[in-house]
């Protein structure tokens, strides 16, 4: 049992698995035959075919004999999707229950309908019009089977249910032949297999068509640029490693970048230990007590303050990456995650729009070895360092944890770059970028760090 979805999310469901949509009819969302009969509790999905051309305006208006709506959505030759009803449609007329349970308990297979028709699939299932001829040589091209797929697949996504919600008008009854013809580069158009590509999306698995190649997506380039002058920082990270020099060793037991800490301070403080921002900032790195309760003796304990920015920072870019996880220091994890969401820099959520970027200019000018460090960094995009067979750092936890994600080769993950490691490395880029590796694995560089954090970003974003 379930609530059928409103207009908007039914736009809104269909838009986010890629689908073309059109609202060419103004009134489509209130367009149902809901004063007829019932409509409210929705437990599938039925594909047809149009058995005509030019069959937008007919699955709208319907005839004398078949009002309409006579579809959910009708879909054209070129994929798109034009919206009808919402709501109650004369699309699939009744079901023997036979036919009708199968779809209802998702079975794995859908018997040939057999039996009394006794139940209103109007009232329980939403339809798909796809335009076909159905005579058996009209092909229904793959830009349009593919759109069928993901309209299908939006609508089960939504309700969580698998493919074998959906069935074809031609397993429903008997007295139904549709879907039927030829499927560009498949042949008969098959149920078993429209529904192994809907199960396919819905595994986020997409096998038809085969996706265009695609350059990968960038993570977010932020630019390093200091609101100090060098002089400035370098004479605060002198005066901060003489009253507390185990700063960089915090940073390294952490895996930051050397003079990340150093940098952060000076943003937040100048390195100064001070309660600031109201009476909320604590310590040299203003730890916020809205956010967390300050432990006793805090305000005195520059290392304990050191640690808890370390681990927070340490904590976030392992979740996002550099540079967006030094912005969510300042900005939070989720005001990260939704700028990068919108397709904007994550500096964009940060106090004046420059977080990540004065920090890590900050981080240049911290001391004079680190501008080398910084410019090695900045080679490999989305600041994430090459890494080499016998490394051990979290950057390599991350690696591991993002392997097992990827191509699940139950590799332990303990951060060291061994023996397991760099064989899921290489089946990784065998599988992921179609790329053999001359070192065995033994490398993971910028390709491959781009590609981790492309999916990463995708999939935390669904959280
Ligand atoms: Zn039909």
């Amino acid at each position: 049992m379930a609530k059928p979805m409103t207009a908007s999310q039914f736009v809104a469901a269909l838009k986010k698995e890629g689908v073309k949509v059109s609202e060419r009819y103004s009134g489509w969302r209130t367009h149902n035959r809901n004063h007829k009969g019932a409509w409210g509790n929705v437990n599938g999905v039925v594909i047809h075919h149009t058995a005509g051309r030019n069959s937008v305006s007919l699955c709208y208006n319907g005839t004398s004999a078949l009002p309409g709506p006579l579809c959910h959505t009708h879909l054209a030759k070129d994929g798109t999707a034009t919206m009808m009803s919402a709501g109650r449609a004369n699309h699939a007329g009744s079901f023997p229950a036979n036919a009708f349970n199968a779809m209802l308990n998702e079975a794995k297979t859908h018997p040939r309908p057999a039996g009394p028709e006794t139940v209103d699939a109007n009232a329980r299932t939403y339809g798909i019009e796809i335009e076909n001829l159905g005579n058996g040589r009209d092909v229904y091209p793959s830009k349009q089977y593919d759109a069928a797929v993901r309209w299908a697949a939006a609508i089960c996504r939504f309700h969580g249910w698998t493919a074998n919600s959906v069935i074809g008008h031609k397993e429903g009854t008997t007295r139904k032949i549709d879907p039927k013809g030829p499927v560009q580069g498949k042949g008969d158009f098959d149920m078993h297999d429209f529904r192994r590509d809907v199960q396919a999306r819905l595994d986020g698995k997409p096998t038809t068509p085969k996706p265009d190649p695609k350059p990968e997506p960038k993570p977010g380039t932020i630019t390093p640029k200091s609101r100090e002058s060098a002089a400035t920082v370098k004479a605060q990270a002198e005066r901060a490693l003489k009253d507390w020099p185990f700063i960089p060793a915090v940073e390294k037991k952490h895996g930051l970048p050397a003079g990340l800490l150093l940098a952060v301070g000076s943003r937040e403080t100048n390195l100064v230990n001070k309660v600031g921002d109201g009476g909320h900032g604590h310590g040299v790195w203003q730890q916020d007590d809205r956010w967390w309760k300050v432990p006793a003796g805090f305000d005195k304990d520059v290392q304990a303050q050191a640690e808890k920015a370390a681990k927070l920072l340490a904590d976030n870019i392992k979740a996002v990456g550099l540079p967006a996880g030094v912005a969510a220091y300042n900005a939070g994890l989720t005001g990260v995650k939704n700028a990068l969401a919108a397709g904007k820099s994550a500096d964009s959520a940060t106090t004046g729009g420059d977080y990540a970027a004065d920090v890590l200019g900050r981080m240049a000018y911290a001391d004079d070895v680190k501008p080398t460090r910084v410019l090695e960094w900045q080679k490999v995009e989305g600041y994430m360092p090459e890494l080499r067979y016998g490394d051990e750092n979290w950057h390599v936890d991350f690696l591991q944890r993002m392997l097992n994600r990827f191509i699940s080769p139950n590799l332990k993950v303990d951060g060291k770059y061994g023996q397991s490691t760099a064989d899921a490395v290489h089946k990784f880029y065998r599988e992921q970028l179609d790329y053999t590796t001359t070192t065995k694995g033994r490398v993971f560089s910028a390709g491959g760090w781009r590609r981790v954090l492309s999916v990463a970003e995708t999939q935390d974003g669904k959280n």
